[in-house]
């Protein structure tokens, strides 16, 4: 059997396109992966997603995607694609010694945060730590957070934290920002943001919701604790696109090599959310690049036949 559509990866960005292409009568085939759900499964509530007035829990918000390609006809397979041949039509997608084909491909993968690996990180997940200052500055009115990193990001979200926070205090491994000079000097000029510096977090404390780190100098290796409520990691993201090395032109940083909007170096092969957008990166813009990629898709098919 020739699918017309695989869509690989079962967040905001693929079950949008999942949406459309089913509601295209396109019946696509989606290999939403183990950790189908993607970042919004981290998070706790979601409030800046149009249409919840009252915000909503990220992992209800991603079962409300999924019911609604579902209701269309989307077929699921719930596992990873463990390979990809894109050199000939029909492409193949591979879940461990299983084929599929298909005559073109939505890519919706995304990118994980990086995470420190330390102990506490993952169980506070959403319970005081967060990699997403959009999504969850809102609910530290008044408290003291922490963000961790010295790039535009960890500055960008430390500016942003100062809306919401009483005080933000950055932690960086060393002395130097990787930042930009604009971002920094920004950062630097905010009374409420302090920095801490040559210093790693160790643990993350709190039974249910963070209450502190273990912070490391690494210089004089000296460990003390340090009060908190919030812990934002800004470490950077890994886009998920080992999978296409070899396959696929990706960019220095490894995020997906798109033109106008979607399309990938291979015709037929489409990109959406945050595998290739390492920009905006919100739930919404993820969604919005799903619907795109899905009408990109259409367009290619009825150009084929
Ligand atoms: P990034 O530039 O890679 O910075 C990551 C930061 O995290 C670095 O300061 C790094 O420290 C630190 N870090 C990495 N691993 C760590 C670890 N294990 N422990 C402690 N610290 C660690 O990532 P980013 O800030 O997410 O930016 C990614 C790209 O997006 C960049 O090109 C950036 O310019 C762009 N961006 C632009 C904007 C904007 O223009 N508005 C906003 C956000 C992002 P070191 O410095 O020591 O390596």
């Amino acid at each position: 059997m020739e699918h017309n559509v695989i869509i690989i990866g079962g967040a905001c960005a693929g079950l949008t396109a999942a949406i459309y292409s089913s509601r295209a009568n396109l019946k696509p085939l989606c290999i939403e992966g183990y950790q189908a759900g993607g970042q919004l499964m981290l998070t706790t509530e979601v409030e800046n997603y149009p249409g919840f007035p009252e915000g909503i829990m990220g992992p209800e918000l991603m079962q409300l995607f999924r019911k609604q390609a579902e209701r269309f006809g989307t077929q699921f397979i719930t596992a990873d694609a463990t390979k990809v041949d894109f050199s000939k039509q029909p492409f193949e997608v591979f879940v461990r010694d299983k084929s599929y084909k298909t005559k073109s491909i939505i890519i919706a993968t995304g990118a994980s945060p990086n995470l420190l690996k330390i102990p506490h990180e993952e169980r506070l997940m959403g319970h005081g730590v967060s990699t997403c200052a959009t999504c969850d500055g809102f609910f530290f009115k008044n408290q003291h957070v922490v963000v961790i990193g010295g790039g535009d990001s960890a500055m960008e979200e430390a500016t942003f934290l100062t809306k919401h926070a009483s005080q933000v205090t950055v932690i960086h491994r060393r002395r130097e920002l990787r930042a930009s000079k604009i971002m920094q000097e920004r950062a630097f000029k905010n009374p409420k943001i302090k920095f801490i510096w040559d210093t790693v977090p160790t643990e993350v404390l709190g039974d249910k919701e963070v209450t502190g780190i273990k912070i490391k100098n690494v210089k004089t290796n000296k460990i003390e604790e340090f009060k908190c409520q919030g812990f934002f990691l800004a470490i950077g993201h890994t886009p998920n696109t080992k999978l296409f090395k070899g396959q696929l032109d990706l960019l220095d940083n490894q995020y997906l090599k798109v033109t106008n909007n979607t399309k990938t170096s291979v015709p037929g092969v489409f990109s959406a959310g945050d595998v290739h957008d390492h920009h905006y990166r919100q739930a919404v813009t993820a969604a919005g690049s799903g619907c795109m990629a899905a009408l990109d898709a259409e367009k290619y098919l009825e150009s084929i036949t």
